[in-house]
Protein backbone atom coordinates (compact mmCIF):
# COMPACT_ATOMS: atom_id res chain seq x y z
CA UNK A 1 0.00 0.00 0.00
CA UNK A 2 0.71 3.74 -0.56
CA UNK A 3 0.60 7.02 0.72
CA UNK A 4 1.17 8.51 -2.89
CA UNK A 5 -1.11 9.86 -5.29
CA UNK A 6 -0.31 7.27 -8.28
CA UNK A 7 0.44 9.54 -10.10
CA UNK A 8 3.87 7.95 -11.42
CA UNK A 9 4.33 4.42 -13.24
CA UNK A 10 7.80 3.66 -10.40
CA UNK A 11 9.92 1.32 -11.05
CA UNK A 12 10.17 -1.56 -8.14
CA UNK A 13 13.56 -0.43 -6.39
CA UNK A 14 14.97 2.83 -5.08
CA UNK A 15 17.80 5.04 -5.62
CA UNK A 16 19.74 5.18 -2.59
CA UNK A 17 22.86 6.47 -3.60
CA UNK A 18 25.20 7.48 -6.07
CA UNK A 19 29.11 8.45 -7.64
CA UNK A 20 29.93 9.49 -10.23
CA UNK A 21 27.24 8.39 -13.29
CA UNK A 22 26.45 4.97 -10.86
CA UNK A 23 23.46 4.92 -8.89
CA UNK A 24 23.07 2.49 -6.08
CA UNK A 25 19.33 1.17 -5.68
CA UNK A 26 18.05 -0.09 -1.69
CA UNK A 27 18.81 -3.93 -2.54
CA UNK A 28 22.80 -3.06 -2.86
CA UNK A 29 22.44 -2.82 -6.64
CA UNK A 30 24.56 -0.77 -8.71
CA UNK A 31 23.69 0.51 -12.32
CA UNK A 32 25.23 2.55 -15.07
CA UNK A 33 22.96 6.22 -15.10
CA UNK A 34 21.83 7.09 -19.01
CA UNK A 35 19.07 9.36 -18.05
CA UNK A 36 20.61 11.81 -15.38
CA UNK A 37 17.79 11.92 -13.42
CA UNK A 38 15.45 12.76 -16.99
CA UNK A 39 18.40 15.52 -18.13
CA UNK A 40 19.22 16.98 -14.66
CA UNK A 41 21.90 15.60 -13.04
CA UNK A 42 24.54 16.38 -16.63
CA UNK A 43 27.81 16.38 -13.62
CA UNK A 44 26.46 13.05 -12.51
CA UNK A 45 26.47 12.68 -8.81
CA UNK A 46 28.65 14.15 -5.77
CA UNK A 47 30.42 16.53 -8.16
CA UNK A 48 32.62 17.88 -5.01
CA UNK A 49 33.04 21.54 -6.74
CA UNK A 50 28.60 21.41 -6.98
CA UNK A 51 28.46 19.81 -3.84
CA UNK A 52 31.27 22.33 -1.95
CA UNK A 53 29.30 25.39 -3.86
CA UNK A 54 25.95 24.03 -2.53
CA UNK A 55 27.19 23.57 1.25
CA UNK A 56 29.19 26.28 1.46
CA UNK A 57 25.50 28.15 1.18
CA UNK A 58 23.57 26.37 3.47
CA UNK A 59 26.13 27.14 5.85
CA UNK A 60 25.09 30.84 4.94
CA UNK A 61 21.66 31.23 4.52
CA UNK A 62 19.10 29.05 2.54
CA UNK A 63 16.56 31.41 1.61
CA UNK A 64 15.85 35.17 1.82
CA UNK A 65 12.67 35.50 -0.28
CA UNK A 66 12.38 38.05 -3.35
CA UNK A 67 12.03 41.17 -0.87
CA UNK A 68 15.73 42.01 -0.92
CA UNK A 69 18.59 42.60 -3.49
CA UNK A 70 20.43 39.15 -4.61
CA UNK A 71 24.24 39.70 -6.05
CA UNK A 72 23.46 35.58 -6.45
CA UNK A 73 20.46 35.96 -8.60
CA UNK A 74 22.14 39.05 -10.96
CA UNK A 75 25.52 36.91 -11.44
CA UNK A 76 23.35 34.24 -12.58
CA UNK A 77 21.32 36.29 -14.46
CA UNK A 78 24.68 37.65 -16.33
CA UNK A 79 26.10 33.90 -17.19
CA UNK A 80 23.11 33.06 -18.49
CA UNK A 81 21.49 36.29 -20.37
CA UNK A 82 24.59 37.88 -21.32
CA UNK A 83 24.62 41.64 -21.89
CA UNK A 84 21.36 42.05 -24.46
CA UNK A 85 18.83 39.84 -22.70
CA UNK A 86 17.36 39.50 -18.64
CA UNK A 87 16.52 36.63 -16.09
CA UNK A 88 13.30 35.49 -13.85
CA UNK A 89 14.07 32.57 -12.30
CA UNK A 90 11.62 30.10 -10.75
CA UNK A 91 11.45 26.25 -9.59
CA UNK A 92 10.57 24.56 -12.78
CA UNK A 93 10.71 24.01 -16.02
CA UNK A 94 6.51 24.44 -16.09
CA UNK A 95 7.16 27.68 -14.06
CA UNK A 96 9.55 28.99 -16.95
CA UNK A 97 7.14 28.30 -19.55
CA UNK A 98 3.93 30.05 -17.31
CA UNK A 99 6.44 33.27 -17.56
CA UNK A 100 7.22 33.24 -20.50
CA UNK A 101 2.98 32.45 -21.47
CA UNK A 102 2.76 35.64 -19.21
CA UNK A 103 5.15 37.26 -20.55
CA UNK A 104 4.25 36.88 -24.15
CA UNK A 105 0.49 38.00 -23.97
CA UNK A 106 1.78 40.80 -21.84
CA UNK A 107 4.29 42.46 -23.72
CA UNK A 108 2.50 42.12 -27.25
CA UNK A 109 -1.00 42.57 -25.93
CA UNK A 110 -1.91 39.68 -28.04
CA UNK A 111 -3.16 36.58 -26.73
CA UNK A 112 -2.93 33.64 -29.22
CA UNK A 113 0.07 31.43 -29.05
CA UNK A 114 0.92 28.69 -31.38
CA UNK A 115 2.52 25.44 -29.97
CA UNK A 116 3.01 21.80 -31.76
CA UNK A 117 2.22 18.48 -31.86
CA UNK A 118 3.96 16.21 -30.01
CA UNK A 119 5.46 18.75 -28.47
CA UNK A 120 6.42 19.27 -23.87
CA UNK A 121 5.81 22.13 -22.18
CA UNK A 122 4.92 20.94 -18.26
CA UNK A 123 2.12 19.96 -16.45
CA UNK A 124 0.40 23.45 -15.04
CA UNK A 125 -2.50 25.14 -16.74
CA UNK A 126 -0.54 26.91 -19.22
CA UNK A 127 1.93 24.81 -19.89
CA UNK A 128 -0.10 22.06 -20.42
CA UNK A 129 -2.49 23.84 -22.57
CA UNK A 130 0.67 24.49 -25.23
CA UNK A 131 1.26 20.84 -24.47
CA UNK A 132 0.73 19.15 -28.01
CA UNK A 133 -0.31 15.63 -26.31
CA UNK A 134 -4.58 14.98 -25.88
CA UNK A 135 -3.17 12.15 -23.34
CA UNK A 136 -1.72 14.88 -21.03
CA UNK A 137 -4.85 17.32 -21.33
CA UNK A 138 -7.43 14.55 -20.97
CA UNK A 139 -9.56 15.30 -18.45
CA UNK A 140 -8.36 19.06 -16.99
CA UNK A 141 -10.78 20.97 -19.66
CA UNK A 142 -11.23 23.72 -19.82
CA UNK A 143 -7.99 24.96 -21.05
CA UNK A 144 -6.43 27.86 -21.02
CA UNK A 145 -8.26 29.54 -24.41
CA UNK A 146 -6.29 31.10 -27.68
CA UNK A 147 -3.65 28.17 -27.87
CA UNK A 148 -3.79 26.44 -31.63
CA UNK A 149 -1.26 23.94 -32.98
CA UNK A 150 1.02 22.61 -35.79
CA UNK A 151 2.23 19.98 -36.78
CA UNK A 152 6.29 19.95 -36.07
CA UNK A 153 8.55 20.43 -39.30
CA UNK A 154 5.68 20.82 -41.25
CA UNK A 155 6.09 23.67 -43.63
CA UNK A 156 2.39 24.44 -43.40
CA UNK A 157 2.52 25.50 -39.95
CA UNK A 158 4.34 28.80 -41.19
CA UNK A 159 0.69 30.01 -42.65
CA UNK A 160 -0.19 29.86 -38.71
CA UNK A 161 1.94 32.78 -38.09
CA UNK A 162 0.19 36.31 -38.41
CA UNK A 163 -0.04 39.09 -36.79
CA UNK A 164 -2.35 38.08 -34.58
CA UNK A 165 -0.52 35.97 -32.67
CA UNK A 166 1.79 37.03 -29.52
CA UNK A 167 4.33 33.70 -29.74
CA UNK A 168 5.22 30.63 -31.38
CA UNK A 169 6.25 28.16 -28.32
CA UNK A 170 8.74 24.94 -29.37
CA UNK A 171 11.55 22.95 -28.70
CA UNK A 172 14.18 22.59 -31.25
CA UNK A 173 14.74 19.00 -30.24
CA UNK A 174 11.19 17.50 -29.11
CA UNK A 175 12.31 15.47 -26.31
CA UNK A 176 9.52 13.72 -24.76
CA UNK A 177 7.88 13.67 -28.21
CA UNK A 178 10.09 11.25 -29.26
CA UNK A 179 13.62 13.13 -29.61
CA UNK A 180 12.62 14.67 -32.95
CA UNK A 181 15.19 17.27 -34.37
CA UNK A 182 13.73 20.38 -35.55
CA UNK A 183 14.70 20.95 -39.25
CA UNK A 184 17.34 23.73 -39.67
CA UNK A 185 15.61 25.23 -42.39
CA UNK A 186 12.44 24.93 -41.13
CA UNK A 187 13.06 26.22 -37.84
CA UNK A 188 14.68 28.93 -39.50
CA UNK A 189 11.71 30.00 -41.80
CA UNK A 190 9.63 30.56 -38.32
CA UNK A 191 11.57 32.49 -37.05
CA UNK A 192 11.76 34.58 -39.69
CA UNK A 193 8.10 34.63 -39.91
CA UNK A 194 8.03 35.43 -36.09
CA UNK A 195 9.96 38.34 -37.32
CA UNK A 196 8.39 39.53 -39.88
CA UNK A 197 4.59 39.24 -37.87
CA UNK A 198 5.68 40.75 -34.44
CA UNK A 199 5.63 37.29 -33.20
CA UNK A 200 7.58 36.40 -30.45
CA UNK A 201 10.05 33.28 -30.65
CA UNK A 202 9.93 31.42 -27.39
CA UNK A 203 12.27 28.36 -27.10
CA UNK A 204 11.99 25.70 -24.54
CA UNK A 205 15.62 24.31 -23.52
CA UNK A 206 14.11 22.20 -20.52
CA UNK A 207 15.66 19.45 -21.60
CA UNK A 208 18.03 20.06 -24.58
CA UNK A 209 20.07 23.00 -22.61
CA UNK A 210 22.71 23.55 -20.56
CA UNK A 211 25.45 21.35 -22.45
CA UNK A 212 23.00 18.21 -23.48
CA UNK A 213 23.73 18.81 -27.11
CA UNK A 214 27.10 19.94 -26.77
CA UNK A 215 26.22 23.33 -27.11
CA UNK A 216 25.00 25.53 -24.01
CA UNK A 217 21.78 26.18 -26.06
CA UNK A 218 20.60 23.65 -28.34
CA UNK A 219 19.12 26.60 -30.56
CA UNK A 220 22.84 28.03 -31.51
CA UNK A 221 23.28 24.84 -33.54
CA UNK A 222 20.51 26.02 -35.64
CA UNK A 223 21.45 29.52 -35.67
CA UNK A 224 18.26 31.26 -33.91
CA UNK A 225 17.71 34.06 -31.83
CA UNK A 226 14.75 33.80 -29.98
CA UNK A 227 12.82 36.13 -27.96
CA UNK A 228 12.41 34.23 -25.10
CA UNK A 229 13.91 31.16 -23.71
CA UNK A 230 13.15 28.40 -21.25
CA UNK A 231 14.95 26.40 -18.72
CA UNK A 232 15.08 23.94 -16.16
CA UNK A 233 16.51 20.65 -15.72
CA UNK A 234 20.20 20.38 -15.53
CA UNK A 235 20.63 24.32 -14.75
CA UNK A 236 20.58 23.26 -10.85
CA UNK A 237 22.08 19.78 -11.03
CA UNK A 238 19.49 18.95 -9.20
CA UNK A 239 18.20 21.29 -6.99
CA UNK A 240 14.69 22.72 -8.18
CA UNK A 241 15.10 26.02 -9.84
CA UNK A 242 14.06 27.07 -13.90
CA UNK A 243 14.52 30.08 -15.56
CA UNK A 244 13.16 32.44 -18.22
CA UNK A 245 15.83 35.01 -19.88
CA UNK A 246 13.78 37.42 -22.67
CA UNK A 247 15.36 40.17 -24.71
CA UNK A 248 15.91 43.65 -22.76
CA UNK A 249 13.40 44.91 -24.89
CA UNK A 250 10.41 43.43 -23.70
CA UNK A 251 11.88 44.31 -19.50
CA UNK A 252 8.74 47.05 -19.51
CA UNK A 253 6.16 44.73 -19.45
CA UNK A 254 6.73 42.96 -15.83
CA UNK A 255 7.35 45.72 -13.42
CA UNK A 256 6.95 44.69 -9.37
CA UNK A 257 3.52 42.63 -8.61
CA UNK A 258 3.68 41.27 -12.70
CA UNK A 259 4.97 38.09 -11.34
CA UNK A 260 6.60 36.23 -9.45
CA UNK A 261 7.44 33.21 -7.18
CA UNK A 262 8.59 32.36 -3.21
CA UNK A 263 11.14 29.94 -3.60
CA UNK A 264 12.38 31.31 -7.34
CA UNK A 265 15.56 32.49 -7.29
CA UNK A 266 16.22 31.05 -3.63
CA UNK A 267 19.87 30.85 -2.54
CA UNK A 268 20.79 26.85 -2.39
CA UNK A 269 19.65 26.18 -6.13
CA UNK A 270 21.18 28.96 -7.08
CA UNK A 271 24.65 28.40 -5.61
CA UNK A 272 24.27 24.75 -7.63
CA UNK A 273 23.48 26.88 -10.96
CA UNK A 274 26.24 29.23 -10.24
CA UNK A 275 28.60 26.11 -10.61
CA UNK A 276 27.05 24.37 -13.19
CA UNK A 277 28.03 27.45 -15.37
CA UNK A 278 30.78 28.11 -14.04
CA UNK A 279 31.69 24.58 -15.11
CA UNK A 280 30.26 24.68 -18.88
CA UNK A 281 33.44 26.44 -20.13
CA UNK A 282 33.86 26.44 -24.05
CA UNK A 283 36.64 23.39 -23.47
CA UNK A 284 34.03 21.44 -21.36
CA UNK A 285 31.11 21.92 -24.35
CA UNK A 286 33.73 21.06 -26.60
CA UNK A 287 34.77 17.56 -24.44
CA UNK A 288 30.80 16.93 -24.75
CA UNK A 289 30.68 16.71 -28.48
CA UNK A 290 34.04 14.79 -28.93
CA UNK A 291 32.35 12.52 -26.36
CA UNK A 292 29.13 12.45 -29.04
CA UNK A 293 31.00 12.03 -32.09
CA UNK A 294 32.47 8.35 -30.64
CA UNK A 295 29.31 7.53 -29.38
CA UNK A 296 27.03 8.54 -32.70
CA UNK A 297 29.85 6.55 -34.80
CA UNK A 298 29.13 3.64 -32.83
CA UNK A 299 25.33 4.02 -33.11
CA UNK A 300 25.14 4.63 -36.74
CA UNK A 301 27.78 1.64 -37.08
CA UNK A 302 26.50 -1.24 -34.84
CA UNK A 303 22.94 -0.15 -33.27
CA UNK A 304 20.97 1.52 -36.16
CA UNK A 305 21.80 -1.44 -38.34
CA UNK A 306 19.99 -4.13 -35.53
CA UNK A 307 16.52 -5.67 -36.55
CA UNK A 308 15.11 -4.14 -33.57
CA UNK A 309 15.88 -0.55 -34.80
CA UNK A 310 13.85 1.67 -36.87
CA UNK A 311 15.81 4.54 -36.52
CA UNK A 312 17.63 7.02 -34.25
CA UNK A 313 17.32 10.47 -33.81
CA UNK A 314 19.05 12.98 -31.65
CA UNK A 315 22.03 15.21 -31.03
CA UNK A 316 25.22 15.47 -28.54
CA UNK A 317 24.24 13.30 -25.68
CA UNK A 318 20.31 13.30 -26.15
CA UNK A 319 19.49 10.26 -28.36
CA UNK A 320 16.40 8.51 -29.10
CA UNK A 321 16.27 4.84 -30.36
CA UNK A 322 13.31 4.52 -32.40
CA UNK A 323 12.50 0.65 -31.45
CA UNK A 324 10.42 -1.79 -33.94
CA UNK A 325 6.78 -2.02 -32.90
CA UNK A 326 6.91 -5.40 -31.91
CA UNK A 327 9.27 -4.29 -29.42
CA UNK A 328 8.20 -3.24 -25.64
CA UNK A 329 10.44 -0.17 -25.01
CA UNK A 330 9.65 -1.05 -21.87
CA UNK A 331 10.49 -4.03 -21.32
CA UNK A 332 13.91 -3.38 -22.98
CA UNK A 333 14.48 -0.65 -20.31
CA UNK A 334 13.41 -3.64 -17.54
CA UNK A 335 16.06 -6.18 -19.60
CA UNK A 336 18.60 -3.06 -18.94
CA UNK A 337 18.11 -2.10 -15.54
CA UNK A 338 18.39 -6.22 -15.12
CA UNK A 339 22.04 -6.06 -16.92
CA UNK A 340 22.77 -2.97 -14.54
CA UNK A 341 22.19 0.21 -16.54
CA UNK A 342 19.39 3.03 -16.23
CA UNK A 343 17.49 4.44 -19.48
CA UNK A 344 14.37 6.12 -20.51
CA UNK A 345 11.44 6.08 -22.43
CA UNK A 346 10.20 8.53 -25.03
CA UNK A 347 6.99 8.73 -27.23
CA UNK A 348 6.35 6.30 -30.26
CA UNK A 349 7.83 3.42 -28.53
CA UNK A 350 11.80 5.60 -28.61
CA UNK A 351 14.38 4.56 -25.93
CA UNK A 352 15.56 7.54 -24.75
CA UNK A 353 19.29 8.89 -23.68
CA UNK A 354 20.58 11.06 -21.78
CA UNK A 355 23.73 9.72 -19.95
CA UNK A 356 25.44 12.56 -17.38
CA UNK A 357 27.83 14.76 -19.90
CA UNK A 358 30.77 13.57 -17.97
CA UNK A 359 30.40 9.95 -18.33
CA UNK A 360 33.87 8.51 -19.47
CA UNK A 361 34.10 7.37 -22.94
CA UNK A 362 34.89 3.99 -22.18
CA UNK A 363 31.39 3.84 -19.98
CA UNK A 364 29.81 5.30 -22.43
CA UNK A 365 30.86 2.92 -24.92
CA UNK A 366 29.84 0.10 -22.47
CA UNK A 367 26.11 1.17 -21.91
CA UNK A 368 25.89 1.15 -25.70
CA UNK A 369 27.30 -2.92 -25.70
CA UNK A 370 24.36 -3.93 -23.33
CA UNK A 371 21.85 -2.13 -25.55
CA UNK A 372 23.13 -3.75 -28.44
CA UNK A 373 22.80 -6.77 -26.52
CA UNK A 374 19.45 -7.02 -25.19
CA UNK A 375 18.00 -5.68 -28.65
CA UNK A 376 19.75 -8.27 -30.55
CA UNK A 377 17.85 -10.34 -27.66
CA UNK A 378 14.86 -8.67 -28.26
CA UNK A 379 14.36 -9.12 -32.62
C1 LIG B 1 10.71 18.40 -18.51
C2 LIG B 1 10.27 19.43 -19.46
C3 LIG B 1 9.42 20.48 -19.07
C4 LIG B 1 8.79 20.54 -17.70
O1 LIG B 1 9.72 20.72 -16.71
P1 LIG B 1 9.30 20.44 -15.17
O2 LIG B 1 10.50 20.87 -14.40
O3 LIG B 1 9.00 18.98 -15.07
O4 LIG B 1 8.11 21.26 -14.88
C5 LIG B 1 9.14 21.46 -19.99
N1 LIG B 1 9.65 21.44 -21.23
C6 LIG B 1 10.47 20.45 -21.64
C7 LIG B 1 11.02 20.49 -23.03
C8 LIG B 1 10.79 19.40 -20.79
O5 LIG B 1 11.58 18.41 -21.20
Amino acid sequence: MSNLFNTYARYPFDLVSGHDWHLVDNHGKEYLDFTSGIGVCSFGYGDPEITGAVENQLSAVWHTSNLYESQLQETVGGMLAGNDKLAFFCNSGTEANEAAFKLARKATGKTRVLAFNNGFHGRTYGAMSLTGNPSIQAGFAPLVPDVIFADYNDPEALAKIDTDLAAVILEVIQGEGGVVVGDKAWLQSVQAKCQATDTLLIIDEVQSGIGRTGYKFAFEAFGLDPDIVTMAKALGSGLPIGAMIGKKKLGFAFTPGSHGTTFGGNKLALSAAKMVLTKLTPDFLDGVKAKANAVWTTLDDAVAPLNAVTGISGMGLMIGIHLDESIDVEKVIGKLQEAGMLTLSAKHNTLRLLPPLVMSEADLQKGLALIQAVLKEAK
